[in-house]
């Protein structure tokens, strides 16, 4: 916050906190720019610590014929796995086949997908019988199973790998600051110039220059773009369209029995013609999603009843023992910002490709939303580039970020274990061996989750809050939400010891009712 409060102008500022806004910042600095990101809440509060957890080529854009974004996604995931291999890894699939035409039809699909990848495939895509299928897929039902189709895609832990692309910016000297609002713009000569902005846990605000802001606010970039378009209104008129249109997506986790095994679930059509995954990630199963056009952006969106039921509905159609509502260890939403199409301030929108969006309004606002995160990487390039083009910063090569280990990655690769697998100190990486020199290596709260691992989050994750620890640096909410609402107390404590500070325990247990809340009020 000193650092903030300091005269300073800035390369560039960038408002928003997830993989979009993370990944603009460690690309920028890695540039040699000087860079500031401010985030309103904790990195990877908002989508970026609620996604299925796959880094992927995107299966369903293949059969929609977009083979460019394919082959983007693909090239980003082995960029991704080599660059974080601690949080990102390998993961197979298998598409199960109840009608022989099945085989053929997912097979060729699939082995397209693989040719697509080249050199970055991960695994050569099989034909598997019934035996085959259910060794890999021991909870799948076998009643009418004809066989099925293994693929390889990736996995990863969201939440942690923007911990630590944050993390990495800052070694190449960026600031960044978690509780850190956007409040107003700045101009100069009709230019942004800044931002000013608000410490939300102590209120005081501080005022920053940049030559560029960069609008990385996910689902709300359109409260951002409102205000620009306010400020640069003619005659009274303020003509800001909104960009984006959410869309929310649901996801169930149960007992990692209910799959059993290693590996991935895939259906490529449920009844209603979506796609579902069951996904084995550290030590539960996630099963999901939905698609559900919202018009309301809130902070945690709630699940709707006929989301979990399709859920579970199609889940039991696919797995020998049904999951039931009272089966529920957590249950989380993720808000999608889908880009409309739209022209801003009548220049012309620039779709870099058709999943994510820059736009650069009349005073210089640069706003990227869309794309997944797996693309983050080549979403950053695609930012600065157009911040180049358009002369607010002077250009500087791309492609810095292709082989730029993230913090932790240069562990040795006999700690590693599957994503899949229960969590713990192999999450860290290289990082595993300064958890253990701190108090509490040896005092474990739960599976995965010690005191020394609470310490690390307060000294060097920018960890405040119960929440921070338990939702994002742990995974135990999206994991098991009884549990981490028996464990927030103890949590609470070691974070007060740590920094001083409220952590907020009371909130943080409202809050993981809501992850409970269907199986409450179900049971
Ligand atoms: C259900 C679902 C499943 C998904 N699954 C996958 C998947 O498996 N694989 C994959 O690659 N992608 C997946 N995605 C897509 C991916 O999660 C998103 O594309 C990505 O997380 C978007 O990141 P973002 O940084 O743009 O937005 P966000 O993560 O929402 O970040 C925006 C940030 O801006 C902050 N902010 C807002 N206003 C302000 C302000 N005024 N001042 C400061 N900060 C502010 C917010 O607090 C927030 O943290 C999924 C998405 C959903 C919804």
């Amino acid at each position: 916050m000193a650092r903030l409060a300091e005269d300073f102008c800035y390369d560039i500022a960038i408002v928003g906190g997830g993989a979009t806004g993370l990944g603009v910042a460690l690309d920028a600095a890695a540039r040699g720019l000087k860079v500031v990101l401010v985030e309103s809440h904790d990195f990877a509060k908002g989508t970026s610590s609620r996604a299925t957890k796959l880094v992927h080529g995107g299966v369903r854009y293949l059969a929609q014929g977009n083979i460019a974004l394919v082959r983007e996604a693909l090239h980003e995931r082995t960029t991704l796995l080599h660059n974080a291999p601690h949080l990102a890894q390998p993961l197979a699939f298998v598409v199960p086949a109840y009608h022989w035409w099945e085989i053929p039809y997912y097979g060729a699909g699939l082995t397209a997908y693989d040719l697509l990848a080249g050199q970055a495939r991960l695994g050569k895509t099989a034909f598997l019988g019934h035996n085959a299928t259910r060794e890999l897929l021991p909870g799948v039902m076998p009643t009418g199973l004809v066989g099925g189709v293994k693929y390889w895609d990736g996995q990863f832990d969201d939440a942690r790998l923007a911990l630590a692309l944050a993390r990495t910016a800052a070694t190449k000297g960026a600031l960044l600051v978690n509780y850190c609002q956007t409040i107003d713009l700045l101009y100069q000569c009709g230019q942004v110039s800044g931002l000013t902005c608000e410490d939300t846990l102590t209120g005081k605000a501080y005022t920053v220059r940049a030559r560029c802001v960069v609008n990385a606010t996910g689902v709300w970039v359109d409260a951002l773009r409102e205000k620009d378009g306010v400020a640069n209104a003619k005659d009274g008129r303020h003509p800001t369209k909104p960009m984006v249109a959410p869309s929310q997506g649901v996801h169930i986790v149960v007992d990692r029995e209910f799959l059993g095994g290693n590996t991935g679930l895939m259906v490529p059509k449920t009844a209603d013609g979506r796609v579902l995954f069951a996904v084995p990630w550290l030590g539960k199963v996630i099963l999901g999603t939905t698609d559900t056009p919202r018009h309301d952006l809130p902070r945690e969106p709630l699940a709707f009843e006929q989301e979990v039921s399709f859920i579970l509905e199609e889940s039991a159609r696919y797995l020998r023992k049904a999951p039931a509502r009272s089966d529920i260890r957590s249950i989380w939403v993720g808000l999608r910002p889908l880009v409309k199409p739209q022209d801003d301030d009548g220049e012309e929108t620039k779709g870099l490709s058709r999943e994510h969006t820059v736009l650069v309004s009349r005073s210089g606002l640069v706003t990227v939303t869309g794309g997944k995160w797996t693309t983050y990487r080549a979403m950053a390039e695609d930012v600065l580039d157009r911040c180049f083009a358009k002369g607010l910063l002077e250009k500087r090569a791309k492609g810095v970020t292709a082989h730029l280990a993230v913090v932790g990655a240069e562990a040795d690769a006999s700690v590693r274990k599957p994503m899949s697998e229960l969590p713990g100190l192999h999450a860290y990486g290289s990082e595993g061996v300064l958890v253990q020199l701190l108090p509490g290596a040896d005092h474990w709260l739960s599976a995965g989750l010690s005191e020394a691992m609470v310490r690390f989050a307060a000294r060097h994750e920018y960890a405040v809050t119960v929440e921070d620890m338990l939702a994002r640096r742990s995974r135990l909410l999206f994991l098991d939400a009884r549990l981490a609402i028996a464990l927030a107390p103890q949590v609470g404590e070691l974070l007060r010891e740590e920094t001083g500070l409220d952590p907020q325990v009371a909130a943080f247990t409202a809050l993981a009712q809501q992850y409970l809340y269907v199986a409450n009020k179900n049971t």
